[in-house]
């Protein structure tokens, strides 16, 4: 005779139980909340922010969302039985914290708390992606952060392209890109977006074109203008990362400064001949000590020692290296894997292949990094005189 209820009520003499709303609270103060359910039943609806993998899959791919046992985890199925028995076996795997919710999704939405519908990825996406989803790192969790974010690209020149297309190919759903200028024909050696054709026209349609051909189903956004201190905010407040593909300083510091105060991380890429850097500023991130681009460079330097492409010449293919490092970082900061250059500096040379990576630190003068309040924050400085100095 087969007797689940006596199975049962042996594991909870070995499985701790916790009633919804003290599994929400601990959910809250940082531990896992576990949905094991499997993908038709999560698919209606799983608690908002839950990790989930379902009980087939559990034992075996755990250890790649969960490296760590002492992680306090909470486990929730339909009704409470199923993750009684997971945490059983969870706790045999070595994990030292694990709880079953009782009463499971059931109750937790009697109780009336948060929960989500999740995002899926359509067969078109899951094709197109597939590569994606392969990476633990990615999968299709990321992807689908992917698809949710908002990048703007400032520039449509030799950084911007190659970060556009790749941005683009990797899907992320949601591209600005700003730029008042047309396409010259000396662009073409290096600002790939273009071609021959685009002669003449403006920039952003030209992008715009190259990339709804390449991926249509994401969003580009192009806008004609030029960034200053008065419309600077309200255009980068609404996206998630800033790239700053500029090549010149006004603009560079204007971008520093608008996106230390509004707390976005800039993704930042410059070149000159045969050098480029590469960099992500960005002080409020979790680093510790993170500069600002103005803790590494207070000042521009004097306009001789500072020529833009057009005055000093640039390897053609060099923004392209830097702006596929600009856009590696930025997939990075929106998916959340790896580690950034966020407080490092990356200087290299194309002629010679010397790599330097130097560690940057947040300066304690630095008027901006140093701002606690919004109120207390400068002003954005008359930058076009500050740059002709
Ligand atoms: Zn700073």
């Amino acid at each position: 005779m087969i007797q689940l209820g006596k199975y049962l009520d042996n594991l909870r003499g070995v499985v701790k139980e916790v009633d919804v709303k003290s599994a929400f609270q601990k959910q809250k103060e940082g531990a896992v909340l576990l949905d094991i359910r499997e993908k038709d039943e999560v698919n209606s609806g799983s608690p908002t922010n839950a990790l989930r993998i379902s009980k087939g899959m559990l034992e075996m791919s755990i250890s790649n969302d969960i490296p760590n046992d002492d992680t306090e985890i909470y486990l929730l199925c339909a009704s409470g039985r199923r993750s009684l028995v997971s945490a059983f076996t969870l706790q045999q795997l070595g994990y030292k914290h694990i709880y079953s919710v009782k009463g499971g999704f059931t109750e937790w939405k009697n109780q009336e708390l948060p929960f989500e519908v999740p995002q899926k990825l359509n067969e078109e996406d899951l094709e197109r992606y597939k590569r994606h989803l392969l990476i633990p790192e990615i999968g299709e969790k990321g992807q689908i952060k992917l698809l949710k974010s908002r990048v703007l690209i400032v520039g449509a020149g030799g950084i911007g392209s190659p970060v556009a297309w790749y941005l683009a190919a990797a899907g992320v759903g949601n591209i600005g890109i700003i730029d008042d200028d047309v396409v010259d024909r000396t662009n073409l050696q290096r600002q790939i977006l273009h071609t021959e054709s685009s002669v003449g026209s403006f920039k952003v349609d030209s992008a715009k074109e190259r990339l709804e051909a390449l991926n249509p189903k994401i969003n580009i956004i192009p806008i004609k203008e030029r960034l200053n201190a008065e419309n600077i905010e309200s255009i980068i407040s609404d996206f998630d990362v800033v790239l700053d593909g500029t090549d010149n300083f006004t603009t560079r510091y204007l971008i520093n400064d608008a996106c230390v105060k509004l707390k976005i991380p800039n993704v930042h890429g410059s070149v000159f001949r045969f050098e480029g850097q590469v960099s992500t500023f960005w002080p409020a991130s979790e680093k510790e000590n993170a500069p600002c681009y103005r803790c590494v460079y207070p000042s521009p330097p004097p306009p001789e020692l500072a020529p833009s492409c057009a005055e000093a010449g640039v390897l053609g293919v060099l923004p392209g290296m830097v702006g596929v490092m600009c856009a590696t970082e930025t997939i990075k900061i929106l998916v959340g894997f790896g580690n950034l250059m966020v407080g490092k500096l990356l200087c290299f040379n194309a002629a010679t292949w010397d790599f330097d990576v130097y560690d940057v630190d947040q300066k304690s003068d630095c008027p901006y990094c140093g701002c606690k309040h919004e109120e207390d924050y400068p002003e954005y400085s008359n930058y076009a005189q500050f740059c002709s100095i």
